[in-house]
């Protein structure tokens, strides 16, 4: 049997034809020294690579380039970049096989997709709950209805300054750790290689029995209240009853199709909520999948779409992740959240940061690097569809109906940050006014003959119409621009 090469977010065994195959990892240091990545994230990968190398028969090669590496015949699945994806194909004597670690298979997603004017992830959902049998019964949904959202959508309980469900089990660090935390130390000393946010304690799986003691624990002690505050967020627990799985999923420790079963049986033997495990579900079958499908869809010069014509830099402050600049709460919290763990869950990425990007015109090709580099869960086929389209509106409507774009009302209803803010959800224009409250208007009104076609801003572009201080508004939103809020 060919020995199989294993990219670093290909490491569980349904990326193997046979336990006991023979692995090849590449280590390059040379990734690093191109772009600047989170320090955790790079913590993470190398962690991940040198436990995986300590498992069967595995070789680990530390080298510059994949082809010096790459010495034997090998056979390797395919990879989840298009970069990754045309240097496997010029290397001799490697054979690429189908893409492992989604559900819906490529051929299936393409006849789904074909011919459709529009691809919304709703409608992919339902057709992969059919196709795999997923919370179905029979040929119906279980419970009657696809979609559970309405009963997710609520803020965090009123009082309350984090939810009460079990914390996952910690992360014990091991020697191997420790080589990667002095070996960082030494490349950003000597080597002049550098990174960005602060180092911490590994707060997220690098080995499969890690990550399947994370699962458990999930759906076991989290799942069952997972959902109804799935898109709220408190200052004091970043974490809600977000799985955190993400970074094991995508470096390839856990199979979706396994977490999917597991959430799907806790459904089945009465431990969780449908609302809970369909809200589950719909992330991992849907909206994963989703958006690995889309990257391979959509045509690669997809990736700088920018039809909102967004042409800002990314301010110092937002690049370099300097939370201590900004007074505006939720942007402050976040930030740093991004700084210190490399992992904030979806709202704040959504609501929070792209949605401010968004609003003051930063290169949505921009956040997308920011994201991919910054997010210890980050990865190329990742950010396309949920940077470019669904946070940044850049693709015009292509994946998403309409500009995930909001201010301070929804930020008020769904957390806990403006109370503490010395800015006020409510004002528009004044020392107080609220960055996001006015950064939406200002975006409405600087996108209003763009967005004029789109129904569903029909609504935010008449109540735009009856603002009586709308151009005190634009002017001060202008001033402000990309400084720090
Ligand atoms: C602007 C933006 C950037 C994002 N960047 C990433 C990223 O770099 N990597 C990443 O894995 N996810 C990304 N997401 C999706 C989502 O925010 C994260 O998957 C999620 O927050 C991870 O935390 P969790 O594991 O606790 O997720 P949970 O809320 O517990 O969800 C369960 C799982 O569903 C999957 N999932 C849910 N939504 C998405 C989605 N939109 N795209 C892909 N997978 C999804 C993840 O595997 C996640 O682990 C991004 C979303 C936005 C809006
Ligand atoms: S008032 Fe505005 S800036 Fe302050 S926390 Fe609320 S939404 Fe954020």
């Amino acid at each position: 049997m060919r020995r199989r090469w294993l990219f670093a977010d290909q490491l569980g065994p349904h990326f193997l034809d046979d336990p006991g195959q023979p692995v090849l990892l590449v280590e390059s240091k040379a990734v690093f020294r191109r772009r600047v990545f989170h320090r955790q994230k790079a913590h993470l990968i190398l962690s991940a690579l040198r436990h995986r190398a300590e498992e069967g028969d595995a070789r680990l090669v530390r080298a510059a380039t994949y082809r010096e590496a790459v010495t034997e015949p090998v056979t390797v699945c395919h990879p989840t970049s298009r970069a990754a994806r045309d240097l496997v194909r010029r290397l001799p004597d490697v054979e690429m096989l189908p893409p492992r670690g989604f559900v819906t298979a490529p051929r299936d997603f393409t006849r789904w997709a074909d011919g459709r004017d529009h691809l919304r992830m709703e409608d992919f959902y339902r057709f992969a709950r059919q196709q795999h049998g997923v919370l179905m019964d029979g040929a119906e949904p279980c419970g009657g209805r696809w979609n559970l959202d309405a009963d997710n959508r609520e803020p965090p309980p009123r009082g309350a300054t984090r939810l009460d469900v079990a914390s996952p089990p910690e992360i014990n660090e091991d020697e191997i750790d420790d080589g990667v935390r002095s070996e960082l130390d030494r490349w950003q000393r000597v080597d002049g290689i550098e990174f960005a946010g602060n180092d911490g304690p590994r707060l997220f799986p690098v080995t499969r029995r890690e990550a399947l003691a994370r699962l458990r624990h999930f759906v076991e002690h989290r799942l069952p209240v997972f959902g109804p505050h799935e898109d709220a967020m408190l200052a004091g627990d970043p974490w809600m009853a977000h799985s955190m799985l993400s970074p094991a999923i995508n470096l390839g420790l856990l199979d979706p199709v396994e977490v999917i079963s597991a959430a799907a049986d806790a459904y089945r033997a009465g431990s969780v909520p449908l609302a809970s495990a369909e809200g589950f579900i719909r992330q991992i079958l849907g909206w994963r999948d989703f958006v690995w499908h889309l990257y391979w869809y959509f045509e690669p010069r997809y990736r700088s779409e920018n039809v909102l014509g967004a042409a800002g830099r990314l301010p110092k402050w937002f690049a370099t992740l300097d939370a201590d600049a900004v007074e505006a709460r939720c942007l402050s919290d976040v930030l740093a959240g991004v700084r210190d763990r490399g992992w904030v869950h979806h709202i704040p990425r959504l609501m929070v940061l792209g949605n401010y990007a968004m609003q003051r015109g930063w290169r949505p090709a921009a956040m997308a690097d920011w994201f991919h580099r910054n997010f210890v869960d980050g990865y190329e086929w990742v950010m396309t569809a949920n940077v470019i389209g669904m946070s940044q509106f850049a693709d015009g409507g292509r994946m998403s109906s309409k500009p995930y774009a909001a201010g301070g009302a929804y930020l008020n209803r769904m957390s806990d940050y403006c109370g503490g803010c010395r800015y006020d959800p409510k004002v528009r224009v004044g020392d107080d006014a609220c960055p996001y409250t006015a950064g939406y208007w200002s975006f409405l009104a600087r996108n209003e003959p763009r967005l004029a076609g789109n129904h569903r801003m029909g609504r935010p572009l008449q109540g735009l119409r009856r603002l009586d201080d709308r151009d005190a508004l634009v002017e001060q939103e202008h001033a402000r621009g990309s400084r720090a809020p």
